[in-house]
């Protein structure tokens, strides 16, 4: 087996891993980013898209926003749908002008990569980590697979930033963590689709058939989401019916129809939510999705993975650099915090939107929290903020 040392191993390219890689190296901490699948499968993966402002600032101050501002879009509001009618929730003006940027997750990691390798910094496609282990001596080293076989790396700490199901949060054992979780009855259903969006901001709606939401990737691309049964597939849903049905569900008196164009990309995620704490197991830290999860209501998941980064990069740097150790072992309790905030905002935004079958005690309640988010101005303002940054409150 060849052997070879880094001082941090990032696990994962996804947002977070390749955020971590970036922070450090331009602080001058050597680091290895692994990642198990190709550099082409990472940059197409279609996934989140809605980034909020203070993260915005992070990706720039990283150095990795110069396309995000020029290509993203500024949203200063975002409309509800229920009852067949449209309000709006001025983002901007209740909190405080700071807006949304649209723009994809795969761009954020195009962007990363790029900016990694014209660095020079070692970044590994189809590398997958096996192994992570001697979390709790001061040698821990994780093994990974690669084209020319297995590499042992040694190093002083290990980021796990593997998404859920990897490597690093199962090298914990079951009794030193806890996992806490909640699976929601419902899929979504998301389409990516080359047509121009039918709104300029995004559309979340309640309709009796379900959920849906109408948003966008950039001016020529939509992407549209419907709430369906758990166990559907998508050989269910042709395009027709996703088309009849996002149509029925968005419609409005004064937009009685949504345009329509080619589908390049269709999927079906479940609703979970997750929290694993504690986010740390001796030298190895947990960030991003292999920590916790929410349901994609709050557009909630990236953000919450880039701003973990945030914090470790800061804990790292502290503790390699200054040899204090302070920010680390704070790092569990400093991020669940804001966690656990946006599991219960993704949670409020989900269980409000999505009709609860013949439940019309639930329905009646949920359309209560609805007219209310958008009718109280203390309502609303408390809904924009968490929005458009919980992540830096
Ligand atoms: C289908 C889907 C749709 C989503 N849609 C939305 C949305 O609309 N809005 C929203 O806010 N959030 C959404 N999310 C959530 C959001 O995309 C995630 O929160 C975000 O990707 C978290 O980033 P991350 O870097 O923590 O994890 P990931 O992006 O999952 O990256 C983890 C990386 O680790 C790699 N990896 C795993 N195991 C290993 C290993 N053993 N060795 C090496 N590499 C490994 C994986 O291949 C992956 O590239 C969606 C998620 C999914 C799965």
């Amino acid at each position: 087996m060849k052997e070879t040392r880094t001082q941090v191993v990032i696990v994962g390219a996804g947002p977070a891993g390749l955020l971590l890689g970036q922070l450090l190296q331009s602080a001058g901490v050597d680091n290895v980013v692994l990642e198990r699948r190709s550099r082409e499968y990472v940059e197409q993966r279609v996934r989140a898209g809605v980034i909020e402002y203070g993260v915005a600032n992070l990706i720039d101050d990283a150095g990795a926003g110069e396309r995000m501002r020029r290509e993203g879009l500024v949203h200063h509001g975002v409309e509800f749908r229920f009852e067949h009618h449209a309000h709006r929730v001025a983002l901007s003006e209740l909190a405080d002008g700071r807006a949304i940027t649209v723009y994809g997750q795969q761009e954020v990691v195009k962007d990363l990569i790029a900016l990694r390798l014209g660095a020079g910094a070692p970044l590994h496609f189809d590398a997958e980590v096996t192994v992570v282990d001697g979390l709790t001596s001061d040698a821990p080293f994780v093994d990974v697979e690669g084209a020319d076989g297995t590499t042992r790396i040694s190093c002083e700490y290990v980021a796990g930033c593997d998404g859920s199901f990897g490597v690093a949060s199962r090298s914990i054992p079951t009794t030193l963590h806890r996992k806490y979780e909640r699976t929601y009855p419902f899929s979504w259903l998301g389409i990516l689709a080359e047509v121009p969006p039918s709104n300029e901001e995004l559309v979340y709606c309640r309709h009796e058939n379900g959920f849906a939401l109408s948003s966008m990737r950039s001016p020529t691309l939509s992407r549209l989401y419907l709430g369906v049964e758990p166990n559907d597939t998508l050989d269910e849903w042709s395009d027709d019916r996703i088309w009849d049905e996002l149509n029925v569900r968005l419609a409005t008196e004064a937009t009685p129809a949504i345009n329509q164009g080619r589908v390049v990309e269709r999927s079906i995620t479940s609703m979970r939510s997750v929290v694993v704490a504690p986010m740390r197991h001796g030298r190895l830290f947990l960030a991003g999705d292999a920590a916790h999860i929410v349901p994609p209501t709050g557009a909630k998941g990236m953000n919450l993975a880039l701003a973990d980064v945030r914090v470790l990069a800061g804990a790292l740097l502290a503790q390699l650099q200054r040899k204090d150790d302070t920010l680390l072992a704070a790092y569990s309790a400093t991020c669940l915090e804001r966690v656990w905030r946006a599991e219960e905002f993704s949670n409020y935004m989900t269980q409000m939107l999505h009709p609860n079958g013949d439940d019309d005690f639930e329905n009646g309640v949920q359309l209560a929290r609805l007219r209310q988010a958008v009718n109280s101005r203390e309502a609303s303002t408390v809904l924009a903020r968490n929005y458009v940054d919980l992540n830096s409150l």
